[in-house]
């Protein structure tokens, strides 16, 4: 396990020699300290970035030249995949195979990517038809510059790589910063770069408290691009510090998204799917459906076989075969997944089944799959992301409830709809307001599709070709073609 800061190709301490420790959330056991980095620490990173751009080649690179790099990462991912894999269940806590799945995917981000930087050879020019035919112009897509980068703690390397594949494919350099509870992957992220041989100051990876490094990250004027994932007041904060200094800036952000199911569907799909929509990761998704609506000549028996599979889960150790729920990521996470249910309690929600630590299992962030009743439309339960295995079911009567209902959220991340009538399900996918919908079905995500949310949710989309757009500026070059003098002064 790495526990240095990776800065312009070379490992090193925090400035001031602090640390801070890696908790396994499984057993609560100290696993690893790793270094805190400082305002100094970042500075020194941001100019790193800012050199390799500025004065390095990284920018002047071909999308084929980079790509080779970013094939390399993804072969030098996958070539560890059941090691990084295990790193990421130690520190997360999350299923080993839920684990496998997202390291995989990371490294398929970077493949994806380093085929979108060879296509940004094939197509750099834009020709645009002007109206005045003195002149020709056309439009250059170029790399932001210095991106600096923000990641939550519940997808760590995937997160990290939805944010370094794209900005390294642009031909950006990087300052990323891990969540400080899951730092483990994003530097085995920097230690893959460096073993593909990317030039020192591409991509620095920094761990380290938000309010400290994360702050100096935003803060600093040698950053140009900020891409943030996480809670939405961090995220306002970002947009706050984009704000001041005009830096770009893309925000991806919480949710609490619904699951409309209608009568005519099957209870068991429904059921499978409600589970994967928010059980997965231990309900830590931001795309979570959390919200579900069930048509009510189906929601006595949806419910009773909701609530049967729901106690089946299996729960424990990550690592351990068969696991299919982990512990919440922090002690801090796993008392306010607690504070939420009890809150839900008192406002008059009937808890259906879960709700407590599970038995047999005093040590580690557990705790049993939640299911919620009667939960009032205006309490915090209905409308607060709570970011745990909590899910909250409604019953509706018609079509338009259920969309009004749906939509009833500041949040627009994503939603999900179940009907065995196409056109219908079609219908209410397009009344949605939100970034990413699901027709039945919830949570599979695909690197090549944007994602991104409506509302509060979210600024811009990351994955697919509006990930690499992110890191582009566009730039016009206009050139006067015409032989006669322009003759405006001179005459
Ligand atoms: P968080 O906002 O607390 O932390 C996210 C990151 O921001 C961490 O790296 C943290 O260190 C950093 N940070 C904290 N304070 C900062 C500051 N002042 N300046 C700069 N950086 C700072 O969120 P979290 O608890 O890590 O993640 C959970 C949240 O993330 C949830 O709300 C969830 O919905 C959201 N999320 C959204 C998506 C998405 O794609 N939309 C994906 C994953 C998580």
């Amino acid at each position: 396990m790495r526990s240095e800061l990776y800065i312009d190709g070379t490992w090193k301490p925090s400035s001031d020699g602090k640390t801070f420790e890696v908790i396994n959330p499984a057993t609560e056991e100290v696993i690893h300290h790793i270094a805190a980095a400082t305002a100094e620490d970042v500075d020194l990173a941001v100019k790193a970035a800012r050199r390799a751009f500025d004065e390095g080649g990284w920018p002047k690179t071909t999308g084929t030249q980079r790509a080779r790099y970013l094939r390399a990462i993804a072969a030098g991912i996958r070539a560890r995949q059941a090691e990084i894999a295990r790193l990421e269940v130690i520190d997360n806590g999350k299923p080993f195979p839920e684990a496998d799945w997202d390291i995989a995917d990371a490294a398929g981000c970077f493949d994806f990517y380093a085929g979108l930087a060879e296509q940004l050879d094939n197509d750099p020019e834009e020709p645009i038809a002007l109206s005045d035919d003195r002149f020709t112009s056309r439009a250059v897509r170029e790399p932001v510059g210095v991106a600096g980068a923000i990641i939550p703690w519940n997808y760590p390397l995937l997160m990290a790589s939805w944010k370094v594949a794209p900005a390294l494919a642009a031909g950006c350099t990087v300052v990323l910063k891990p969540a400080e509870v899951t730092s483990l992957t994003a530097l085995e992220l920097a230690a893959v770069a460096e073993e593909a041989g990317l030039p020192p100051g591409v991509l620095n990876i920094l761990t380290g408290a938000g309010p400290v490094a994360g702050q100096a990250i935003i803060d600093h004027k040698g950053v140009d691009k900020l891409a943030f994932t996480g809670s939405g007041p961090v995220g306002s904060k970002i947009m706050a510090a984009a704000a001041r200094d005009i830096k770009r800036v893309s925000l991806e952000l919480g949710g609490k998204s619904p699951f409309v199911v209608f009568d005519d569907s099957d209870i068991e799909k429904a059921v499978e799917w409600i589970l994967f929509g928010i059980f997965w990761n231990q309900g830590q998704v931001c795309s979570a459906t959390s919200r579900v609506l069930v048509q009510e000549g189906i929601y006595e028996p949806l419910m009773a076989r909701l609530i049967e599979e729901t106690n089946r889960i299996r729960i424990g150790n990550g690592l351990d075969d068969g696991v299919l729920l982990g512990p919440l990521v922090s002690k801090k996470q796993h008392e306010q997944v607690v504070a939420a249910i009890e809150a839900a309690k008192a406002a008059g929600a009937t808890v259906a089944c879960g709700g407590t630590r599970p038995e047999g299992f005093d040590r580690g962030y557990y705790l049993r799959p939640t299911v919620l009743a009667d939960v009032p439309l205006d309490s915090a339960a209905w409308t607060e992301e709570i970011f745990g295995p909590v899910v909250c079911v409604r019953p509706f009567r018609t079509e338009e409830e259920a969309v009004a209902l749906a939509n009833d959220s500041r949040f627009g991340l994503a939603a999900a709809v179940m009907s065995a009538d196409d056109a219908r399900a079609e219908r209410v996918a397009k009344a949605f307001r939100a970034g990413i919908v699901w027709i039945n079905c919830s949570q599979p995500t695909f690197t090549e599709a944007p994602w991104g949310g409506y509302k509060e949710s979210g600024i811009g989309r990351e994955l697919g070709r509006w990930g690499l757009d992110n890191y582009l500026e566009i730039k016009q070059i206009t050139k006067y073609v015409s032989e006669d003098p322009w003759g405006w002064y001179i005459k």
